[in-house]
């Protein structure tokens, strides 16, 4: 096992850092079955803030995280008027996607992406080339919108032009029902089909490859040692540690944008 110390630690140097990466490539390079998994982290070079990183929207504002509470959403209009004029604006619909996310659109190039597991919800692993089939999207998508009360499913622009035309937190079309986008809010259950594949596919893989995760947030982050459990490697590529590192074979600290292009070169 290759630990490399915290960020903070004076001792870590680049030599041990290219030395891990080195290690981990090689189990990288032998598998056959990876599973990918990621956080907010990934898209930090992509102008999309993470939540508990260093700029994070969290970290800077503790009061955000009240609007990404379920109850809080559903029993606050004032509130919903507010998110929909942050959707607005979200960065998420003019992003693009960073070397990170094209790193693991080249694994799958080469056949071994088993899935990819991802808590993000801002579609950029379908942008940046991955099969759609094979990203799972654990915590859901804002490119589209969900009735709490129907279930109706349609694209957030549809809902986001009715914003623009002066609805201030626009109704259900099908049952006049309260719409949120269709991402899993703190406080809201998973979807147990969901979680339940990314869990298995979690098990199944040779290698199983976090970055960009706090890995703070469950049930998702039962996906690492469900991957443990059933004999992965796990690597974890992130600027500081995180709440599973104790199961981690590599731990790789440092900038997702350079770590991940050297492995997968
Ligand atoms: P998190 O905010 O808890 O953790 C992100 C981690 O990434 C932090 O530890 C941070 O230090 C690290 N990081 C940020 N930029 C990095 C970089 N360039 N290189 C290396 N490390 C970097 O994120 P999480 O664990 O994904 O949990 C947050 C929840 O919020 C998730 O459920 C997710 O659904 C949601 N979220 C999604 C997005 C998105 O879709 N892009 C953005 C914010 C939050
Ligand atoms: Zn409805």
């Amino acid at each position: 096992m290759a630990v490399i110390g915290a960020p903070s630690s004076a001792f870590v140097t680049t030599s041990d850092l290219t030395a891990a990466i080195d290690e981990a490539r090689r189990h990288l390079d032998a598998a056959q079955r990876v599973v990918v998994f990621t956080g907010a982290g990934i898209s930090t070079d992509s102008g999309i803030p993470d939540f508990r990183g260093p700029n994070g929207l969290w970290t800077k504002n503790p009061a955000a995280e009240k609007a990404s509470n379920l109850q809080n959403y559903l029993a606050d209009p004032e509130l919903r008027k507010a998110a929909w004029q942050n959707r607005l604006t979200t960065p998420a619909w003019t992003a693009q996607p960073n070397e990170g996310h094209a790193a693991i659109v080249e694994l799958e190039r080469r056949g071994q992406l088993h899935a990819l597991v991802t808590q993000n919800i801002d579609g950029l692993h379908q942008k940046a080339g991955n099969d759609p089939d094979k990203v799972i999207e654990v915590h859901g998508t804002v490119w589209f919108t969900r009735c709490w009360d129907c279930r109706d499913q349609r694209p957030m622009e549809q809902t986001l032009g009715r914003v623009r035309a002066g609805e201030v937190d626009p109704p259900c079309f099908v049952c006049g029902g309260i719409l949120k986008s269709d991402t899993i809010s703190f406080g809201q259950a998973l979807v147990p089909e969901v979680i339940e594949r990314a869990l298995q596919v979690s098990e199944e893989s040779d290698v199983f490859l976090a970055v960009g995760s706090s890995l703070s947030v469950f049930p998702a982050a039962n996906a690492v040692p469900r991957a443990k459990s059933g004999g992965a490697k796990v690597v974890i590529v992130n600027a500081d540690e995180t709440g599973m590192d104790r199961f981690a074979d590599h731990t790789l600290f440092g900038q997702i944008g350079e770590i991940l292009p050297a492995l997968v070169r």
